[in-house]
């Protein structure tokens, strides 16, 4: 009889579609002893995987080992594993299969093949990997949003309705707050589980412990899904980019978890949104802004981290040096006075989670203005999410946060100073610094540290014609020696 072996993040009905026999997991503690992961993400990935063994009983053989080596040495007769979400994963089912009997299945759990994404990418004739081509192909050729031939009204595209600043004078947006899971007594097993282990000092975590927030079985997945289409996707879209000091979840969907573990396939969420939409329940730039989200982005990213190469995860092109310091690492939300970055480490303090944008004009354009080294930024993001896996990691971090890649991701950096910030957020009402101001007391870091990082890279900026203009604005700066003695400084102490 073949076992079929699963990992934690493949923890959905999709993954045993074809297979009513026996099943096995492992949890390994080496895992967690080897890293200093956020103390919730340790909790949600432990609690899906118990729960997900729970509801399969006899069938599931859960085993706890410190290697996965030593559990799959204990399973007699073939294995079969879906394709691993990770390069070590896949490395190792590589080597176990060199000892014994492993059928190796294809990936689950996203909306584009491999197969379809390499025809793609191969038609590319040297251009490009655009996601806006990839995301178009996607919609038609899953037949998504389409009215025949044409997008939904014949428009591919709603990002310009959906760039609006957090309504004014507000403190949150005003929608529901989602609806959270109860935890039961496997959550209470993990919690008790992992006070022992943090307090015989086998492991150690960042962030606090707190109720777990995020869906943990199918269940509480589709839970999540119908409590997000209906309460929070029809505001989803105009808001989608703004921030809130109040407010952390806005109108975001916090289905990233569930659908990295494997709870929810990409697919069924976006046909119970394009329902929503046909029903006339969402405006299209809400079901449209999530659904590119979900088959654009969500699969793009996929597809890169296997398609770059394993070289990609040590690309520098910035050349950042500097280590991540530790105020930083730790989640010390306190030791800035910068009201931005101190609420968003808060959240992920407290969380494990932030929406996009506080990840990538917040935290990632911080830490590229300081020039720390990508390699450990990614790493850090991969432990303190709760959704944080090296192939959403790689990507989005070393190439889109923090342009290590020279560009193939993103064709410019994400690096903004204040006055985005003070745009699209409400942080800079109650900040001591002031975005409009780059030197002295009241100096803005994230506007100081913009123009530092234009004048530190502006050789390897002044190319791009997306960049050239702000390089450009260097010269106009008068205070541009004091502004760089400044920030030289502040180095990476707190703002
Ligand atoms: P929503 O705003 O409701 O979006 C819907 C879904 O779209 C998400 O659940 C997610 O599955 C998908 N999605 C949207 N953007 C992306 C993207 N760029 N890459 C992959 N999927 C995307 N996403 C992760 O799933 N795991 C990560 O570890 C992760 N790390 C990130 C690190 C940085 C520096 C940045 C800039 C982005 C990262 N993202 C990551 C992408 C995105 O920020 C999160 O998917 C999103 O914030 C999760 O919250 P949500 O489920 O409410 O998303």
């Amino acid at each position: 009889m073949v076992t079929r072996w699963l990992f934690g993040d493949q923890l959905g009905p999709h993954f045993l579609a074809d297979h009513d026999g026996p099943v096995l997991m492992v949890e390994s503690r080496r895992v967690l002893a080897r890293t200093q992961f956020h103390r919730q993400k340790a909790h949600l990935v432990l609690s899906a995987m118990r729960h997900r063994a729970a509801e399969l009983g006899e069938r599931c053989d859960y085993r706890r080992e410190p290697t996965y080596r030593e559990a799959v040495a204990h399973v007699g007769g073939p294995l079969e594993v879906v394709q691993p979400t990770s390069r070590a994963a896949v490395a190792l089912v590589r080597t176990i299969a060199e000892e014994r009997e492993v059928v190796r299945l294809p990936e689950r759990g996203f909306t584009t093949s491999r197969a379809d994404f390499e025809q793609w990418a191969a038609g590319r004739g040297g251009r490009r990997l655009l996601l806006e081509d990839f995301y178009r192909d996607a919609r038609r050729r899953l037949d998504v949003l389409m009215d025949g031939d044409e997008p939904a009204q014949g428009r591919w595209n709603l990002d310009a309705d959906n760039r609006e600043p957090p309504p004014r004078g507000r403190p949150t947006l005003g929608v529901a707050e989602p609806r959270w899971p109860h935890e039961d007594e496997i959550d209470a097993q993990v919690r008790a589980d992992l006070d022992a282990w943090e307090a015989d000092g086998s492991v150690s975590f960042i962030g606090r412990d707190g109720p777990r927030l995020f869906a943990a079985t199918r269940a509480e997945a589709l839970a999540a899904l119908e409590d997000f289409v209906t309460h929070r996707l029809g505001a989803f879209g105009p808001h989608e980019d703004a921030m809130l000091a109040g407010d952390d979840w806005m109108a975001h969907s916090l289905l990233s978890a569930p659908l990295n573990l494997g709870l929810l396939d990409p697919l069924e969420v976006v046909e119970r949104v394009e329902a929503a939409y046909r029903a006339g329940d969402v405006p299209l730039n809400s079901a449209e802004g999530f659904i590119r989200q979900v088959i654009g982005w969500r699969d793009y990213v996929w597809h890169l981290y296997w398609h770059l190469g394993e070289d990609y995860r040590h690309h520098n092109r910035l050349n950042a040096r500097r280590h991540l310091p530790d105020w930083f690492a730790q989640l010390d939300a306190d030791a800035t006075g910068a009201r931005c970055l101190s609420e968003v480490l808060r959240g992920v303090r407290d969380h494990g989670w932030a929406h996009h944008i506080p990840r990538l004009m917040v935290l990632g354009n911080y830490a590229m203005q300081r020039g720390w080294r990508p390699d450990e930024v990614t790493d850090w993001f991969h432990r303190a999410f709760v959704d944080g896996y090296d192939w959403v990691m790689l990507p989005n971090v070393v190439g889109m946060s923090q342009h290590a890649d020279g560009g193939i991701l993103a064709t410019k950096p994400y690096a903004a100073g204040g006055a985005y910030l003070n745009t699209m957020s409400d942080y800079c009402g109650g900040c001591r610094f002031n975005p409009r101001v780059r030197v002295g007391e009241d100096a803005c870091p994230f506007t100081a540290g913009y123009w530092a990082f234009l004048h530190r890279n502006r050789e390897r900026l002044e190319g791009n014609h997306r960049m050239a203009r702000a390089v450009h604005g260097l010269d106009r700066l008068t205070d541009l020696d004091g502004l760089l003695q400044q920030e030289r400084l502040r180095g990476s102490s707190p703002p």
